[in-house]
C-alpha cells in the first residue's frame, strides 16, 4: 500500500461537486496519490501528463462509514435458520455482505457483533487481499448480562455476571483483535417476548468495569440501550457510543450530558422501522408489537438530540429482519426525513462517523487521509436518495473497487 504512495501513482478525479465530510469545496478535484488524498478543490493541480479521470455531473464524497452493522447476517426475519451452518459457510457469506457493503459506498464499517470471532478471520482475508471489503472496526462477541437474547443469537454473545467476569469478557474480545467492546446496557427489541428493551442491563459496577478495561487496552465502548435508565448509566459509566437510544428523549439532561461529552448517538431508524413494519412474512408478533411500540420514542429522540447538539453517527443495524447489507444507504433518507439536511446526514456518514469508530483518516477529503471515495451519479448534496442508487465508481485506498 505504502509502496504505490513512492512510486507517485498521481490521478485526478474530477466532478460536477464535492463534499469532502464537513463542507462543499469547489472546484471538485481531488488529487490521489497511492493510497491517500494528496490534494483536494483549487490544490489539486497535478504535474502534466498525470492520469485524469472526470465524472461529469456527479458528486464526489469520502466512502460512508456505517458504524452499526452485523456482517456475519443478512437481514432474514429468521436468523437462527443459518445456526446449523458451519463456520467456513458463514464466515464465506459474511465476505459476501462485506463486498455488497463496499459496493455500495461504504469503505469503513463497524461490526458490533459477530459469530464465534469469524468475523476477525474475515477482516485478515481482506487485509491479505483475498476479499474485497469495507475497512473494518470490530466487537467480536457482545458482552451482556445473562439473558433471553444470547439463547436466539448463538455464538453472538459472551454472557457476563458480576465485575470480574465482565471484565474477563472484554479481554477475551481484546484478545482475538476487538477494536471496539459492545456491551447491553438494556434488553432488546429482537429477543423473546419477555425481554423487554426498556429494562436495564448490567449493573453501574458492571458497566463501569466494561468502560474501564476497555478504555485502559485503547478500546472505544458501544452500548446498546433502548431505555433511558440504561442510557444513563451508560453514558454516567464512560461509555463513547450509544446504539439505538430509543427512549433519550425521555431525560434531556442526558442528552445534555451526551452533547457536552462528545458521547455519540447512533440512532439506526432503520432497524426499529422493518421490525415494526415488515415487508415480509417471519418476525414474531411480539417482536413487531414492541418495535410498534417505540416507533414514536424513536422519532422524537433523534429530533431532540439533533436540537440539542448530541453527535450523531450513521448506522444501520444491518442484518436486523429485511435491513440488508449493500442498501445502508436507506438510513440517510431517514435521517432527512426526520430533519438532516442533506449535508448533515452526509457528514453523520463521513467525518462524524470516523470520529465514532476513532479513524483518523477516513471519512474526509483532506491531504494524508486514506483515498476512499465514493461517487454517484446526480446531485446527493441536494437529494439524499441519490445514495441509494448504484455508485459510479468506488476506491477503497487508492485502488478503485466499482
Ligand atoms: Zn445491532
Amino acid at each position: 500500500m505504502y509502496s504505490a504512495a513512492i512510486s507517485g501513482a498521481l490521478l485526478l478525479i474530477t466532478a460536477a461537486r464535492l463534499f469532502d465530510g464537513t463542507d462543499r469545496v469547489r472546484p471538485a478535484r481531488v488529487l490521489l496519490e497511492g493510497d491517500r488524498i494528496a490534494a483536494v478543490g483549487a490544490a489539486a493541480r497535478p504535474p502534466e501528463g498525470a492520469a485524469e479521470i472526470e465524472f461529469a455531473g456527479a458528486t464526489i464524497l469520502p466512502g460512508l462509514i456505517d458504524c452499526h452493522v452485523h456482517l456475519v447476517d443478512e437481514g432474514l426475519a429468521d436468523a437462527t435458520v443459518r445456526d446449523r451452518e458451519p463456520g467456513a459457510l458463514r464466515a464465506l457469506r459474511t465476505a459476501d455482505h462485506a463486498r455488497r457493503t463496499l459496493e455500495a459506498g461504504f469503505t469503513s464499517v463497524r461490526d458490533v457483533g459477530g459469530r464465534d470471532h469469524l468475523e476477525f478471520g474475515v477482516r485478515m482475508a481482506a487485509r491479505e487481499g483475498l476479499i474485497r471489503a469495507p475497512r473494518m472496526t470490530l466487537a467480536g462477541k457482545i458482552v451482556s448480562q445473562t439473558t433471553a437474547g444470547a439463547r436466539m443469537w448463538r455464538g453472538m454473545y459472551r454472557e457476563a455476571d458480576g465485575v470480574w467476569d465482565a471484565v474477563r469478557a472484554v479481554r477475551e474480545q481484546i484478545a482475538a483483535g476487538a477494536d471496539v467492546i459492545k456491551v447491553m446496557a438494556t434488553g432488546a427489541v429482537l429477543a423473546p417476548g419477555h425481554e423487554r428493551p426498556g429494562a436495564a442491563q448490567l449493573s453501574p459496577e458492571e458497566l463501569r468495569a466494561v468502560v474501564e478495561a476497555a478504555h485502559r487496552s485503547g478500546a472505544s465502548v458501544a452500548a446498546h440501550a433502548h431505555g433511558i435508565d440504561g442510557i444513563r448509566s451508560a453514558v454516567e459509566a464512560g461509555v463513547d457510543t450509544i446504539e439505538h437510544g430509543t427512549h433519550l428523549h425521555e431525560d434531556r439532561a442526558v442528552a445534555k450530558a451526551m452533547a457536552r461529552r462528545g458521547v455519540f448517538l447512533v440512532p439506526t431508524l432503520k432497524a426499529l422501522g422493518y421490525i415494526a413494519d415488515p415487508p415480509g412474512p417471519g418476525v414474531p408478533e411480539e417482536i413487531v408489537a414492541k418495535a410498534r411500540e417505540r416507533r414514536a420514542d424513536r422519532d422524537t429522540t433523534f429530533r431532540t438530540a439533533l436540537d440539542l447538539g448530541v453527535p450523531i453517527a450513521m448506522g444501520t443495524d444491518a442484518a436486523t429482519p429485511f435491513n440488508r447489507h449493500g442498501e445502508n444507504a436507506e438510513e440517510l433518507t431517514l435521517m432527512v426525513s426526520l430533519g438532516m439536511t442533506a449535508e448533515q446526514a452526509i457528514a453523520a456518514s463521513t467525518s462524524v462517523a470516523a470520529r465514532a469508530i476513532r479513524s483518523a483518516d477516513a471519512g474526509s477529503l483532506a491531504p494524508g487521509k486514506f483515498a476512499d471515495l465514493a461517487i454517484w451519479d446526480g446531485d446527493a448534496l441536494a437529494d439524499i436518495a441519490v445514495l441509494r442508487s448504484a455508485p459510479r465508481a468506488v476506491y477503497l485506498g487508492g485502488l478503485r473497487v466499482v
